[in-house]
């Protein structure tokens, strides 16, 4: 290993550490800060991110109302909780766990959602204001990605982002971002003709394709920071990124590793957000 290692634990816990005290401070004022966590169904790996979600919470201050749907839920059942989510003053987030079952229509449930309690950031209005460089909530694991490139003091200003994958949960917001930020940001994809040649190029890359190790060390540009927000599990049971991590080590200024680089970041965030909207609508 040649490159930085980014510590993606180490910058979350000192963000929870940062959203707890905002939290207390707001508690000494009277307000609790509040998360309701919307879980429908039975996906044990839903299940398992909101049980970690609830911990981390608690461990910042923050309150949760855990509110648990069946698997057989209707559309009216999950739309008239989420509208009583809304409208119930002392929820300050509201977090609706996707997937939801197939009967379930999730673009209708963010359409419903009240924008103000949108800490996941992904109902269209705040992805409109982030397209509009106007104040909002970002969707957590992009939100992550940015606050780990301040932590190793990337240059944003001019350098050559390459985004890989334009899903409303992670490329496209972090694109967005990268750009706000005044980066020349390229958007790839699937249909991408020569995927290797736009990352050689890069002096940022954000991988969030969900391919094992798709991306080749030697793809990496010499001294540039890669943040490898792929979750994949291979067939012998080990996590690994999207990004060919060893290879890729050897010739990036700062990396970030999987499992312990972006994942941490994606919870430490949704807290951020539920204490901001706390503050922005009691504070
Ligand atoms: P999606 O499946 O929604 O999007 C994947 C994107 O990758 C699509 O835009 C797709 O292109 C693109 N893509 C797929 N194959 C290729 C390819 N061969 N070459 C170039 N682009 C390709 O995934 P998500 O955005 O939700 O998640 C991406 C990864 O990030 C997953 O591994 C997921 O587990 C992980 N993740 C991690 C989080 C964390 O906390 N660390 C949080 C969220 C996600 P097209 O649009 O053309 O289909």
């Amino acid at each position: 290993m040649i490159g930085q290692l980014i510590d993606g634990k180490a910058v979350a816990a000192k963000l929870r550490g940062e959203v707890a005290e905002r939290a207390t401070a707001l508690r000494k004022k009277g307000i609790a800060p509040t998360l309701a966590v919307v879980l429908v169904g039975d996906d044990p790996a839903s299940a398992v991110y909101v049980k970690s979600k609830t911990k981390a919470a608690r461990e910042a201050n923050v309150d949760v109302r855990d509110h648990k749907l069946p698997q057989n839920a209707t559309q009216d059942e999950l739309m008239q909780l989420v509208r009583t989510l809304n409208d119930d003053p002392i929820v300050d987030g509201i977090l609706v766990q996707m997937p939801l079952p197939s009967q379930l229509d999730s673009d209708a449930v963010l359409r419903a959602l009240d924008p103000a309690k949108d800490v996941d950031g992904l109902t269209a209005t705040s992805l409109g204001n982030l397209a509009q460089g106007r104040p909002t909530f970002v969707a957590c694991t992009p939100k992550g990605c940015m606050r780990l490139l301040r932590e190793v003091n990337a240059r944003l200003e001019g350098a050559r982002a390459v985004v890989l994958g334009r899903s409303l949960l992670v490329g496209k917001p972090i694109s967005l971002l990268l750009q706000n930020a005044n980066a020349t940001v390229t958007m790839c994809h699937s249909r991408t003709r020569d995927l290797a040649d736009e990352v050689r190029r890069a002096d940022i890359v954000v991988a969030a394709i969900g391919k094992p190790e798709m991306v080749k060390g030697d793809w990496i540009k010499e001294g540039a920071i890669v943040l490898d927000v792929g979750i994949n599990r291979t067939p012998d049971g080990k996590l690994v990124g999207d990004v060919e991590f060893t290879k890729a080590a050897q010739r990036a200024s700062a990396i970030t590793p999987v499992p312990g680089g972006v994942g941490p970041m994606t919870i430490a965030c949704l807290l951020e957000n539920t204490v901001e909207a706390a503050q922005r609508r009691r504070g």
